[in-house]
């Protein structure tokens, strides 16, 4: 046997003893080094929809190989790296179109299978079975490649996605400097010349965004959108990053995203883009500009986190915890006491 954190109801975590999962065909076994604790598990821990049976929290996973399956091609045991969490089909034409965040298999809702999310076991555990295809060999040492695989990843899929519109002289807007945003900033300043202005509501979060070199950082209140309007010639931002996704911050992007410009909306706050009364864009949201629910990233998306974390360019603000800890560090992670990102160690 071993321990595992699990939700065995809406709201509540549990501490719990289960058996050793056994690796099954295409499957590795992997013994977790770290597991990275997202705001998204909050979401999944208080969501009331009925989960059939305790199901092991945790998408953001590093450790060591310890055992696989049948028709595993050999990987050896021992290899460290981090699990890409979209367990995509691995055949249809998005995924092989490099698409796999987008899998065909998951139907309309588009979310394929993923660790710790609808009943699959994830890596709030001492082991993890993961398909063998998800496993991304990486040197960097668990506490710091565990963050990678969704953090950089989602933040690193949904600024890659707009390239094109940051440019010299252009302003870029991050909305939530936590686990996603404090790693989206630095991602800014490494793949893009385009100013970054940092927002949130806690003035520690905007001091590490200033740190990790946003050139503004601002406070999240009435006067957020006048001021990043000011700062662009009152043209606005040419994207904007909703790292919440509340009613608030979608109508703070639609507010302050420029003519052309790009909202992606990777928060799952529950919030409408809508500004006017009836909850529709309507003459607020410019013309030529584009919205996109961001959903995680491609396998490519986390091997170039991979590289850009290998290469210094972006690293992890993490506070280490034992996994025993974990509904101590969720309730942490609830009441915004965790500055970048909380990872549980086995
Ligand atoms: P976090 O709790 O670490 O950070 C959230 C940050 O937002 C905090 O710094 C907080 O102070 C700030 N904040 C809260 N309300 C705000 C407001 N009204 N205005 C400005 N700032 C505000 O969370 P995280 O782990 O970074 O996750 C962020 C969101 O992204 C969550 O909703 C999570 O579920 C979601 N998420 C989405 C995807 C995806 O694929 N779309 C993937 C991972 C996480
Ligand atoms: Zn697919």
């Amino acid at each position: 046997t071993m321990r595992a954190l699990q939700i065995t109801g809406p709201g509540r975590l549990e501490w719990r003893e289960v058996p050793v999962p056994a690796p099954a065909v295409g499957q590795l076994l992997v013994r977790v080094a770290a597991a990275g604790v997202c705001h998204s598990d909050l979401h999944v821990l208080h969501a009331d929809r009925q989960r059939p049976a305790p199901m092991t929290l945790g998408h953001e996973i590093a450790g060591t190989v310890a055992a696989a399956g049948d028709a595993v091609s050999p990987i050896p045991v021992g290899t460290a790296g981090v699990v890409y969490l979209c367990w995509s089909c691995g055949s249809c034409r998005e995924c092989t179109a490099g698409r796999q965040n987008l899998c065909l298999a998951a139907g309309r809702s588009a979310m394929p299978p993923c660790p710790g999310l609808m009943g699959h076991d994830g890596g709030m555990a001492e082991y993890v079975a993961v398909p063998a295809s998800a496993f991304v060999p990486t040197d960097i040492a668990p506490v710091q490649a565990a963050p990678l695989a969704d953090a950089a990843l989602t933040s690193y899929h949904a600024i890659n996605g707009t390239r094109e519109h940051l440019r010299p002289g252009g302003t870029a807007v991050v909305i939530g400097v936590g686990g996603l945003g404090h790693i989206a900033v630095q991602i800014l300043r490494a793949v893009s010349p385009a100013r970054v202005v940092a927002v949130d509501l806690a003035q520690d979060k905007l001091d590490t965004a200033t740190r990790l070199g946003a050139d503004v950082a601002l406070a999240a209140d009435d006067t957020a959108a006048e001021t990043i309007l000011r700062l662009t010639g009152g043209r606005g931002a040419d994207a904007v990053f909703d790292f919440v996704g509340v009613d608030a911050t979608a109508q703070l992007a639609v507010r302050t995203v420029a003519p052309g410009g790009a909202y992606r909306m990777v928060g799952l706050g529950g919030g409408a883009p809508g500004i006017a009364a009836d909850g529709a864009l309507g003459d607020a949201w410019p013309w030529g500009a584009s919205i996109r629910k961001s959903y995680a990233g491609t396998r490519n998306d986390l091997v170039d986190s991979l590289a850009l974390a290998a290469s210094g360019a972006i690293r992890a603000d993490i506070e280490t915890f034992p996994l025993a800890e974990g509904p101590a560090v969720f309730a942490r992670l609830e009441r915004g006491e965790i500055l970048g990102r909380a990872v549980l160690i086995p």
